[in-house]
C-alpha cells in the first residue's frame, strides 16, 4: 500500500470520530504490534540498501505524521469533553441567592460578655467554680449554717445527702476565692455562672438560672465604692442617663446589706407598668461582706473589708431588651434570637 494512501485513509478515519476508546482503536490498527505501519517495517529487510535509505525515511516520516494526527485528535476530543463539561455545570450568577437559615447570638450570652468586659476593664478576673458544690461553702463559709431560717429561701438540690448540692447561689466561688488568697491579698472577681433552685418554671423561674456575681475585698472598702461599681454597670447597661439608689435589706453574708434598683429605663422614671409605676427597679443585692465571711476565709476584718453583688443575668436581660417570659432563654427557639438580635441592632 503506498504510504501516502495510509495517511489518507487515516485522515478519512479520524473525522468521524469524537471519542478517546475509538481513537485507541485507531491507533493500535497503525501503529500497534500488527498495524499496518508495523507490518511495513518488517519489510525493510528484504530491501536492497539503497532502497532501505529512502524507504525507511518515507516511514519514519509517515510515523511521525500519524503520531501527530492521533495526537491531535486526542488533544481535540479531551477539549470537547472539558468543554461540554463546563457548559453542563455552569452557574448563572444572575438567579437569586436561596435564602439559608441563619443562627443569632445568645442574647443572655450577649449581655453576661457585656457585663464581663466592662468589670475585666475595671480590674475584675472572671472566675467560675464548681457546678456542684459542698454544703460548707455554698452555706455554711457564707454565714449560713445548717438550720438558718434564710436557707429556706434557696430551695436546694442536694445531691446525695445534705452536705453535696447544685449550687443554689455563685457565692460559693467568693468563698473559693478568697481561700485561695489565703487573706493576703485583694481580691476582684466577677462568676457569671449557672445556678440552681428547686423553683417551678415559669415566666419569672426557673429551676436552672445564671448570676453574676461580684466580689472585692482590699483594705479601706466601703459601701459608696460599691455604689460607684453599681452606677457604672447601670449606665453601661441602660445608658448614661440611668439612675441607682441603695434600700436597705438582709443578706445573711453581708453588713449592712442593700437591694440595688435602677431608675426605669422605660420611662425614665415616671411610671409605667414594668417599674409598677413606682419608677425604680430592682436589678441586684449586696453589700459588705460580713465579718465572718472575711474571717472564715482567714481575712482579718480589721484590716480587710469588702463588698459584694449578685445580678440575675436572666433578668437584666428581660429588662434591657423588655422580655416578659424568662423561658425564652432556654427554649432555642431560633425565632426569638432572630427577634432579640433585630431589636439589639435597633437599640
Ligand atoms: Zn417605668
Amino acid at each position: 500500500m503506498e504510504l501516502e494512501q495510509i495517511l489518507e485513509n487515516l485522515k478519512n478515519e479520524l473525522k468521524d470520530i469524537n471519542d478517546e476508546h475509538s481513537l485507541n482503536e485507531i491507533k493500535t490498527k497503525y501503529l500497534g504490534k500488527k498495524g499496518s505501519i508495523t507490518g511495513l517495517s518488517a519489510k525493510i529487510k528484504d530491501l536492497s540498501i539503497e532502497e532501505k535509505k529512502t524507504f525507511g525515511a518515507s516511514l519514519n516520516k509517515l510515523k511521525n505524521e500519524v503520531n501527530d494526527l492521533i495526537n491531535g485528535k486526542k488533544q481535540e476530543i479531551e477539549a470537547n469533553i472539558l468543554n461540554e463539561k463546563l457548559s453542563k455545570e455552569s452557574i448563572d450568577i444572575t438567579l437569586p441567592a436561596v435564602d439559608l437559615p441563619v443562627g443569632a447570638p445568645s442574647i443572655l450570652e450577649k449581655l453576661i460578655e457585656e457585663v464581663e468586659e466592662l468589670l475585666i476593664s475595671m480590674g475584675y478576673d472572671v472566675i467560675d467554680g464548681p457546678e456542684i458544690e459542698l454544703d460548707k461553702y455554698n452555706f455554711e463559709m457564707l454565714n449560713l449554717p445548717k438550720g438558718h431560717p434564710a436557707r429556706d429561701a434557696q430551695d436546694t438540690f442536694y445531691v446525695q445527702d445534705e452536705e453535696l448540692l447544685l449550687r443554689s447561689q455563685t457565692s460559693p466561688v467568693q468563698i473559693r476565692c478568697m481561700l485561695e488568697a489565703q487573706g493576703k491579698k485583694p481580691v476582684r472577681m466577677i462568676c457569671p455562672c449557672k445556678t440552681y433552685r428547686r423553683d417551678d418554671d415559669d415566666a419569672t423561674h426557673s429551676h436552672q438560672f445564671m448570676q453574676i456575681e461580684g466580689l472585692l475585698v482590699d483594705e479601706n472598702i466601703s459601701l459608696s465604692d460599691l455604689k460607684g461599681t453599681f452606677d457604672v454597670i447601670a449606665k453601661h447597661l441602660f445608658g448614661e442617663d440611668s439612675k441607682t439608689r441603695f434600700r436597705p435589706s438582709y443578706y445573711p453574708f453581708t453588713e449592712p446589706s442593700v437591694e440595688m434598683d435602677i431608675s426605669c429605663h422605660h420611662c425614665k422614671g415616671k411610671g409605667c407598668s414594668i417599674c409598677k409605676n413606682t419608677g425604680w427597679i430592682t436589678v441586684a443585692g449586696g453589700g459588705m461582706v460580713h465579718p465572718n465571711v472575711l474571717n472564715n476565709c482567714g481575712y482579718d476584718p480589721k484590716k480587710w473589708s469588702g463588698f459584694a453583688f449578685g445580678f440575675g443575668a436572666e433578668r437584666l436581660a428581660m429588662l434591657k431588651y423588655n422580655i416578659d417570659d424568662l423561658r425564652v432563654f432556654y427554649t432555642n427557639d431560633l425565632r426569638e434570637s432572630k427577634t432579640f438580635d433585630r431589636k439589639e441592632a435597633s437599640l
